[in-house]
């Protein structure tokens, strides 16, 4: 469903992507691990085209990345996006926060968008703080709020990167929780996250990146109990 093939990505000087291989399939939750500034948020974010690559290509179902325009904004909704901000739309209402893109991107009538909506903030547990505004919410409740916006638009993948890293430490596992459900139900997600209990539980596989290179895919199993490469066992125990 998503292929990244020989990507390469430079920042100036910095070689932030070398070489990338992946493919995921429909329905896989992949987990992407690697020390900080291994390049895991720009792997992402070239995914659904927020950064230009230099080299190689990414297909989405077949369909090479579209470079901008139309297309783009088509891509954006196939390809679901939760950050560890939760950049909602602070003067907009949460029931609008996920109503406005079906309306203006997938032309969903109004009451349809409303009625959509209200399921999927019911589904994340947070359909009674409809009518509130993002700031009289928690944390936990902004980022389940921001994970039923992206579904909104009915993307084959989401991507999180650090959903949980922001967030006070009991409302961790309400956000986890989510991505769990999200997981059994056959959403196909990249998941960048520091939260080993998640990554062994919700990952078919994982990917350990570090210096913007891949340099282990494996099952949580074989990630975790038997990494290959010094990186890694440096990372996991740092980890652990
Ligand atoms: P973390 O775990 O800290 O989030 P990461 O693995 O997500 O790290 P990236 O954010 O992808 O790492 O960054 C990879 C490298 O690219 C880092 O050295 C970072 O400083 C650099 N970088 C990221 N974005 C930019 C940018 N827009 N311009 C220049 N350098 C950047
Ligand atoms: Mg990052």
């Amino acid at each position: 469903l998503v292929e990244l093939r020989h990507v390469e990505k430079h920042f100036g000087d910095l070689h932030v992507l070398k070489d990338i291989n992946l493919s995921v399939r429909k329905g896989e939750v992949l987990v992407v691990l690697g020390p900080s500034g291994s390049g895991k948020s720009t792997m992402c974010r070239t995914i659904n085209r927020l950064e230009t690559i230099d080299s190689g290509s990414i297909l989405i179902d077949g369909t090479p990345l579209p470079q901008e325009g139309r297309d783009l904004t088509r891509l954006r909704a196939e390809v679901g996006m939760v950050f560890q901000q939760f950049n909602l739309f602070a003067n907009k209402t949460i029931i609008d926060n996920v109503m406005l893109a079906p309306i203006k991107v997938r032309k969903v009538p109004r009451q349809q968008a409303h009625d959509e909506a209200m399921e999927l903030l019911a589904r994340v547990g947070v359909d009674s703080q409809a009518s509130k505004y993002p700031a009289q919410l928690s944390g936990g409740q902004q980022q389940r709020v921001a994970i039923a916006r992206a579904l909104a638009m009915h993307p084959k993948v989401m991507l999180f990167d650090e959903p949980t890293s922001a967030l006070d430490p009991e409302m961790v596992n309400e956000v986890l929780d989510v991505m769990l459900e999200l997981a059994s139900e056959g959403m196909t997600m990249i998941c960048v996250t520091h939260e080993m209990g998640f990554a062994r539980k919700a990952a078919d596989r994982i990917v350990f990146m570090a210096d913007g290179q891949i340099l282990e895919t494996g099952t949580p199993d074989e990630f975790f109990d038997h990494p290959r490469t010094d990186r890694a066992k440096d990372f996991l125990s740092k980890i652990i």
